[in-house]
Order: C-alpha cells, then structure tokens, then sequence
C-alpha cells in the first residue's frame, strides 16, 4: 500500500476567501517588512503536496512549506490529532509532565542509536540551537563553538552567531567564541587533486589547523547539517563526517548535529547521520518533526545530562514540552515508521534526480546536481566553462514555474549560483514529480529563449 493509498481524501476543505484588491494593501500597511520579500501568490489552501490560491489555481509545493510539511499539508492523521488535543489537552505549566510528551521522548529512543535517550521539546530551529549550543557549553565548561562557513542554524543572537549563510549584517557583535570552518563544497571548493577531484581531506586539515591557532583553548562544541541545506545543498563526501567526527573527539568537543530538515527520514534514512554511522553528542530536530506544526526536539546522552545538571543547566520556555505538539510528533513518528516513509523518499528521490539529470542534459544552465533521497539540490550558473554563479536566471526560472504551477525555492548567497532546492513531501507521487519535473522542463526552456541563451553562451 503507497502513503497516499492510506490517506482518506478530505472532502469538505475549508476555503478562505481573499479579496486581493485589499488584501495587498492592508499586507504593505500593517505587516512589518522582516527582509523577506513576499510570494506575489495568496494561498487560501494547502492540502496534501498541493497550494491553492483564491481562484483555485492549483500549485505543488515542492518546498514543503518552509521544508516542514513532511507528510503533506493537512494530513488527516495529523489533523485528527490537532482537533484532539486542542480540545482535550493544549498547554500546561511547563513542570506538568504528560504523556504524549513521554511517548515522543521514547519514541525517539526507539529509533535514534543507544546513548541517545534524553530529549525535550521545543518549537523552532532556533530554539534548538540555543538550547544545544548552552548545554555544550554547560557540559564541557568550555564556550568555542565551531559552525560551518554555509551553516543555518537559526536566527535569534546565539543561534544567529552560529549561522553562516545570511542575516548576520548590523545586528551588533555575535556571541563570544564563534569561529567558522570552510563548508564542503565539492562543486566550488579551490582545494584539489591533481586529477580535477575535491582533495576534502586537505581542506579538512587546513579547517581544523585554523580552528586550532585561532582557538583560545576552550573548544565546546562543532554544530553542523550532515547535508547543508540553506547553504546550497552541500552533501560531504563520504568519509567527510566520520572525520570531523574523530577531529571533534580529539579535541574534546561534543558534537551537535542539527537535521531540522534532513531528519525523519526525508534523505532516504531516518537520519542522515546514518549515512556514515557517526553519533553525534546532541541532536537537533524541527521542522520535519511536527510536520508543519511547531514542534522541535533536542536529545543527548545520560552524560552529557549529568554534566548540565552539575553545571545547574536551565532551560525553560513557555511551551516546553507542551502536549498539543508532542502529541502530533507523536503521530508523525508513528506514521513515518509505519508507511516506511524513509524509503518512500529514496524512490521518489531517486525518481527526481533521475528526471532533473535529464534536463541538466538539455540545458547547460544546470552546474550541478547534488543531495539525498528528496533533498534535491539544483544549481544554476551562468557561464558553463567558468561556472560563473546564474543566480538572476534561477530567480527568473523560479518564478516563471511559480507561475506554471510549481512552487520550489531558490537560495542565492555568495560565491555560488542560483541552488534550486527541492523537498516535496514525502508523499509526492510518482505523477506529481513527473508534473513537476514537466513545469521546470517548460521553465528552462521559456526562460533560457526569452533570453537567447539556449545554446551555452561559453
Ligand atoms: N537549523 C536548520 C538546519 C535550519 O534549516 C533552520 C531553518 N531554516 C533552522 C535551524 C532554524 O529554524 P527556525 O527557523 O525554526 O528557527
């Protein structure tokens, strides 16, 4: 039986009227400006892997939402639970334990490797950087903490500290003892073989030999994306982890892994950590985890516990381990193990990259394919000989399948070109990524014409 076989069609969707003349207007006037520009299309619905905006033109959300919606938007499971629990068992002082907060914790147990047994739940990314970053910081006494040069790990001013890729710019001085390391990046890195191949393990030893003169000898903790998603897609070859992992080990740190949006089984495992067997100290979910709903996990070992303890450790917010989202992780566990989500997006994944290597083939725009299982990155250049970055193209290519009926985002930082992100749910069908794939065909070749750049312009 497919996932979509086991989801009942909803068949009385609430449908939110927009009336967009004033809609934009009231939006501009009252809504502060936070330095992300705007969809120009107003979603009324989401359900399953499809939006629908008030004239119910249809678009697939190859997004996710904001790479959160693992199981689809709406699922009638998840929404079950949501009307449950609302009614029956919302929020509670935050020492009130409860039992779908027990079940998640255990269930995560269940599936995360021997050691990792001690979690608690909050509701964002960021949150659970903070509270990672501090525990480390508690356990080891130590206060460095090393991220990638490409790292998202949120933006509040610790998490922000930690976060390479954006919004670093005139927020003040960050917090005392971040330091960088250079992201791999097989495509672009200037470390290389003889041959032309990505020599990682040299730029390794150049990261670490950096770290080590600029460290003042209190190392806590490296916190790092096993595939870096906001940073472009950068998926580390393989033995790269295992490495940074010993590298840590040697010197002490703990090693926090952050799978807001590789874990629960997107990349084809469980964990992306699985991919290379290492275990990290502490492990960060969110996103994935509540499906759409703000709900997010921090766990570690029954040491570095003790250490917190002892080093009077606190952490408390106002929905710490609330039960309304504790329970939809719940859910969502049970439902991922039970449909054997894991190895759904390793087909459809599989699928995917099959279909965009088609179309790299067509056109020569496409510098680079690269990720996991449905976390699919695609990156566009400009000049095919110099690789030159292609960022306005894929912002043009974006919005022309926006416009089709495809909605996937693109990240454009520095030093690299436009990267596609794809990370449709999980549930996508087999017709719903060749639809998608057909849109993204129709919107390189549209673009690329309008711009007389179908043949390489190198
Ligand atoms: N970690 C990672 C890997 C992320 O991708 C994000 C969000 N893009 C965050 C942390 C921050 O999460 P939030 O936006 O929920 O605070």
């Amino acid at each position: 039986m497919t996932i979509t076989e086991t989801i009942p069609a909803i068949t009385t969707p609430v449908n939110i009227k927009v009336d967009e003349d004033n809609f934009w207007p009231r939006a501009n006037k009252y809504l502060m400006y936070t330095g992300v520009p705007p969809s120009p299309v107003v979603i009324t619905k989401a359900l399953g892997t499809r939006l629908y905006d008030s004239n119910g033109r249809q678009i697939l959300d190859f997004t996710s939402g904001q790479m959160s919606s693992l199981l689809g938007h709406s699922h009638p499971e998840i929404v079950e639970v949501v009307r449950k629990y609302v009614g029956e068992l919302d929020h509670l002082i935050s020492n009130m334990i409860t039992e779908p907060v027990v079940e998640l914790a255990e269930r995560l147990a269940h599936i995360l490797p021997a050691g990792l047994d001690k979690s608690f739940f909050l509701n964002t990314g960021s949150e659970t950087t903070e509270a990672a970053i501090k525990m480390a910081k508690c356990a080891t006494g130590k206060f460095e903490v090393v991220a990638f040069s490409a790292s998202y790990h949120g933006l509040t001013s610790g998490s922000g500290a930690a976060t390479y890729s954006a919004g670093r710019r005139n927020g003040g001085p960050t917090m005392p003892g971040q330091l960088a390391f250079p992201a791999p990046y097989p495509y672009r890195s200037p470390f290389k073989k003889a041959d032309g191949s990505y020599d990682w393990e040299t730029e390794l030893e150049f990261g670490w030999s950096m770290i080590d003169r600029q460290s003042v000898g209190s190392l806590a903790a490296f916190i790092m994306e096993p595939i870096l998603s906001t940073g472009g897609i950068l998926e580390p070859p393989k033995g790269y982890l295992t490495r940074m992992a010993e590298e840590c080990k040697k010197r002490g740190m703990l090693l926090i892994l952050d799978e807001a949006q590789t874990g629960v089984g997107r990349t084809g495992q469980m964990f992306a950590f699985e991919n290379e067997g290492i275990v990290p100290d502490i492990l960060c979910l969110s996103k994935t985890l509540g499906c759409g709903l703000p709900l997010a996990s921090v766990t570690t070992t029954a040491e570095v516990e003790q250490g917190c303890r002892e080093a009077k450790f606190l952490w408390l917010t106002t929905h710490l381990n609330d039960p309304l989202t504790a329970a939809v992780g719940c859910k969502v566990l049970e439902i991922v193990e039970r449909d054997d989500v894991p190895q759904k997006a390793a087909e459809r994944g599989q699928q995917l990259r099959a279909g965009l290597q088609k179309l790299q083939q067509k056109y020569w725009c496409i510098g680079d394919i690269r990720g996991r299982g449905l976390l699919q990155g695609v990156e566009i250049i400009s000049d095919k000989e110099t690789k030159a970055p292609g960022s306005d193209l894929g912002q043009a290519v974006s919005e022309v399948a926006m416009a089709s009926g495809l909605s996937c985002n693109v990240v454009n930082l520095p030093g690299m070109g436009g990267v596609f992100r794809l990370a449709p749910p999980v549930t996508v069908t087999e017709d719903e990524i060749e639809e998608g794939l057909q849109i993204l065909d129709m919107a390189f070749e549209q673009v690329l014409t309008k711009r007389g750049q179908m043949s390489a312009v190198a």
